[in-house]
């Protein structure tokens, strides 16, 4: 039968073989299956090196049989097969010999014998100091068994080896790959890849490379193939997202120019300090996006401390100077009242009190919505949001759900933008007729490629300077194997800064002793790409409570007040302990990441941050930020308990050599794993990303782009190329929505 994307796998290799492809790889379609590429290719002929095999980790390698003895077991009924295989012909021992066993492997003892080349597949064990493995599954690869045709057809061909399980191995998956290549229709399968680009990079069509990426004639089959679906995948992304971009464009939004002698004058005029070049610029051109009727969509990114708060400020004003509201979501309830309390502060005389009554209209009410309010709290804001009283509103979540309505919303705000994903935004602008405009805020640094593929659909401004008279933090790390007397000293660090009126941070990876991380905010910082790595090290990380404990005894700090902050007490006690340390009641804070996004005390200046290797570069950068901001000279000690020359500590040594985010997000990337930065929220799924990774490929990934504009450009509803839009919605479906989610 001719078979096509959508014929079931069952009927072209059999209801059985079919079931087990379902149920074992979740393969059903000849489409699903044409999808599942090869991990890689041996070559044939060549014998797979023994000694790099990993351990303990599923293999699959070509080896020749060099004895085969079987005996009766001792204890037990039956027999054993012992096999040794070996990557050398005539070498019966040391590292490049393998033992496979078999029990009762009757017919292994009769298939396997001196001198077959076969195919093996099993996890890689070990037995008396030597590599083996239990009752692999094998499959003889000897040119004595094929006629001489086929065997002069198979010589020089790569194998090729697929993500696989032992119930399907990886020729099985290869030979119901060559049924079903060889009913497929060919002429049915869709090019989403324009004709144009084929020719440009000198691609094959997609028939041509299924055919070379799972029977490849030779090694240049196959990667010219995988570069093919490589840029074929970037090219689906990004003309996505350029379609996503152009869309929103096009959308009507509602025009807020900007105002003489409004709020946003009078808030100038008060401001106790300049702004920074930079800070202007980008308040230019966001005051320029603001007044025309498309929406504005655009990333901020800005070192902690760079002042992006009173920019996102400043063109909220603006809108609201127009008679607009804005909103302000933050990613934590810690965030959003801080904001909610230093928005007011700075605003000052600007702020209208709602239940008093206004003495007129020369202010702006601000409201805060959170999830743990009060009911009336929460009622008041809703009201104060609906009616349009409140022309600022600041919130976490609970904003993006159904009953929170705005009159006339023309400016969303998202603070920490590493936290929310694209699918909230859309929840939030859904909220008024016209589109708002939209400014998302982050401070960790986003390396280009990375920008381009999570972030595709905004368009990027920076803030590269920090205010002048920010003191430099300096960043040491203290390693207590080899200096143990520093346990002591640094409390005593720590007395000084409270004797001198300043305050001190204490960061812990965990809130109670045995916890595995702070539990609200884990979730999403394993979604953050600068999110901690759960570094599994002997020890157990230190613990808030464990800390709390231990500074209450310690004599350096007798008669100094600990306050505790952790992602689990209720919100009147993280208000509380925020408001004492704030105040300066509490001299030491002790705390889990939540003071990582934005928590600001200017007074605060020194951070010990314990166990700093359990954190990735980008979140101990962040949690530095948040001393020295008040003019006084800021320090943060990187504490650990690894040996000297341990590789997390490099990490440690990256973070006290320099203060520049986006040199540090660079090193970040080289230390980290590609499946962090993608890979998070995609788990339970195959991966949407079959070939492409985002650092390795950056380059494809700006070729891609650049085609994509163009594409978009001329024909933005892609009616010229209705294969690649149908590939865009196949991509875009439900359950895959997540790669752009992601956020
Ligand atoms: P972030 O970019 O990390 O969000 P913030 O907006 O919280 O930074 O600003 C940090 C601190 O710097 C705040 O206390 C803010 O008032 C202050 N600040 C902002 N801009 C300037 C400026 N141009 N000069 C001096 N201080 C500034
Ligand atoms: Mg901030």
């Amino acid at each position: 039968m001719r078979a096509e994307r959508s014929t079931g796998l069952d009927r072209l290799i059999g209801a059985r073989s079919g079931k087990k492809f379902a149920d074992q790889l979740g393969i059903t379609t000849a489409g699903e299956l044409l999808g599942h590429f090869p991990r890689r290719y041996l070559a044939r002929g060549e014998l797979t090196p023994i000694r790099e095999l990993p351990f303990d980790e599923d293999v699959t390698l070509v080896a020749q049989v060099v004895s085969t003895s079987t005996r009766r077991m001792n204890q037990r009924k039956g027999s054993i097969t012992e096999v040794l295989v070996s990557d050398r012909p005539g070498q019966t021992n040391g590292p490049s010999t393998l033992s496979l066993t078999f029990f009762n492997g009757i017919k292994a003892s009769r298939q396997l014998t001196r001198g077959v080349v076969a195919m093996f597949s099993g996890r890689v064990g070990m037995y008396r100091g030597r590599l083996q493995l239990t009752n692999p599954i094998y499959e003889l690869l000897d040119p004595e068994e094929l006629d001489a045709e086929a065997a002069a057809k198979l010589a020089g061909r790569p194998i090729p080896v697929y993500p696989a399980t032992a119930a399907v191995p990886s020729w099985t998956i290869a030979k119901a790959m060559e049924t079903v290549l060889g009913a497929f229709d060919l002429e049915s399968l869709p090019e989403p890849v324009p004709e144009l680009l084929l020719r440009k990079y000198r691609f094959p069509s997609a028939a041509e490379a299924y055919r070379m990426i799972h029977v490849p004639e030779n090694d240049a089959e196959w990667r010219l193939a995988q570069d093919r679906f490589r840029f074929e995948e970037a090219l689906v992304l990004q003309t996505a997202l350029a379609r996503r971009r152009a869309q929103h464009a096009a959308l009507p939004s509602r025009p807020s120019p900007a105002r003489r002698g409004g709020l946003l004058d009078a808030f100038d005029r008060g401001l106790p300090f300049e702004l920074t070049a930079g800070q202007r610029g980008v308040g230019e051109l966001l005051a320029e996006e603001l007044s025309l009727a498309h929406p504005m969509n655009r990333l901020l990114q800005g070192e902690v401390g760079s002042g992006k708060t009173v920019v996102a400020l400043r063109a909220m004003l603006q809108v609201v100077d127009d008679g607009g509201q804005a909103a302000l979501l933050a990613p934590t309830e810690v965030l959003a009242s801080q904001h909610y309390a230093s928005i007011r502060a700075t605003l000052g005389p600007l702020v209208r009190e709602g239940l008093l009554g206004g003495a007129g209209d020369d202010g702006v009410e601000v409201a805060l919505l959170t999830g743990s309010q009060s009911a009336a709290e929460k009622k008041r804001s809703l009201l104060a949001a609906a009616s349009g009283q409140a022309g600022i509103v600041i919130g976490t979540h609970a904003l993006l759900s159904e009953n929170v309505q705005f009159a006339d919303l023309g400016l969303v705000v998202v603070d920490e933008q590493h936290r929310f994903g694209v699918e909230q935004r859309d929840a939030l602008r859904a909220k008024s007729l016209a589109t708002p405009h939209l400014l998302v805020m982050t401070a960790t640094p986003i390396p280009r490629t990375v920008a381009m593929t999570v972030f595709g659909d905004l368009e990027t401004s920076v803030l590269r300077e920090l205010p002048a008279g920010r003191s430099p933090i300096a960043t040491h790390t203290v390693g207590l194997v080899e200096n143990p007397l520093w346990e002591r000293r640094i409390w005593q660090r720590a007395r000084e800064e409270v004797d001198s009126g300043r305050q001190v941070y204490v960061v812990c990876p965990t809130i109670g002793a045995g916890d595995r991380g702070e539990d609200d905010l884990d979730a999403l910082d394993a979604a953050t790409w600068g999110g901690a790595f759960a570094a599994p090290e002997p020890a157990q990380a230190v613990s808030v409570t464990e800390i709390v404990e231990q500074l209450e005894a310690e004599p350096a700090l007798d008669g100094v007040k600990v306050g505790v902050l952790h992602g689990r007490l209720d919100t009147e006690s993280k208000a509380a302990a925020m408001r004492a340390f704030a105040s300066g009641e509490t001299g030491v804070l002790v705390a889990t990441t939540v003071v990582e996004v934005g928590v600001d005390v200017p007074n605060a200046t020194l951070m010990v941050i314990l166990d700093a290797d359990r954190f990735g570069i980008a979140q101990l950068h962040q949690l530095r930020g948040r001393v020295g901001r008040g003019g006084h000279a800021g320090t943060c000690l990187l504490v650990t308990r690894l040996e000297p020359g341990h590789p997390s500590r490099e990490r440690l040594a990256a973070v006290a050599a320099s203060t520049d985010g986006f040199e540090l997000a660079q090193r970040d990337l080289e230390f980290r794993r590609e499946g962090d930065i993608l890979g998070a929220s995609q788990s339970g799924r195959r991966s949407t990303l079959r070939l492409l990774r985002v650092l390795r490929d950056g380059d494809v990934i700006a070729r891609a782009r650049e085609d994509a504009l163009e594409l978009v450009g001329d024909d933005p509803e892609l009616e010229r190329h209705p294969e690649l839009a149908a590939a865009i919605d196949d991509y875009l479906d439900p359950e895959r929505e997540v790669f752009l989610e992601r956020g």
